[in-house]
């Protein structure tokens, strides 16, 4: 794995977690992205290498709002990049990781991700993902 591209934080108003995220980490420039096969907004800051993704749920029944629902708002995810997804899978696969994606899908920022089961990883939600195209977001 290449880097941590960025931590996920599940939050339920995205505009006054943007608003509070801007005051911590005094950065004013945020990306925007919908996902609607996630059914998820996202805020992205970028730090340096990687981001913190804010991400709000646009529907009740989406995983994120299950989520917040049985853990609340916090972290989520840890998302690594990778050069080859499929390959990685593979090798996760292999080597007895539980895998939440047999196959790669689309998401945020022209990205393939994957997630990993955190019954196998510490408890921690871990997603891979491999750029395939820049990414398509507003800033503001
Ligand atoms: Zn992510």
């Amino acid at each position: 794995m290449k880097r941590l591209t960025h931590v996920g934080i599940a939050v339920k108003n995205l505009k006054d977690s943007v608003d509070l995220f801007s005051r911590l980490l005094q950065i004013d420039e945020v990306e925007h992205e919908v996902v609607q096969s996630q059914r998820v907004n996202l805020a992205f800051f970028r730090l340096g290498e990687a981001s913190i993704e804010l991400t709000a749920s646009t529907d009740p029944e989406s995983p994120i709002a299950k989520f917040i629902g049985k853990r609340g708002e916090g972290v989520h995810h840890l998302s690594f990049e990778v050069d080859d997804i499929e390959a990685e899978l593979a090798r996760l696969r292999s080597d007895g990781f539980q895998l939440i994606d047999e196959k790669p899908r689309a998401g945020a920022g022209g990205h393939l991700i994957a997630f990993l089961h955190p019954k196998s990883t510490n408890g921690v939600l871990v997603e891979i993902c491999q750029r395939i195209h820049p990414p398509d977001r507003k800033h503001t």
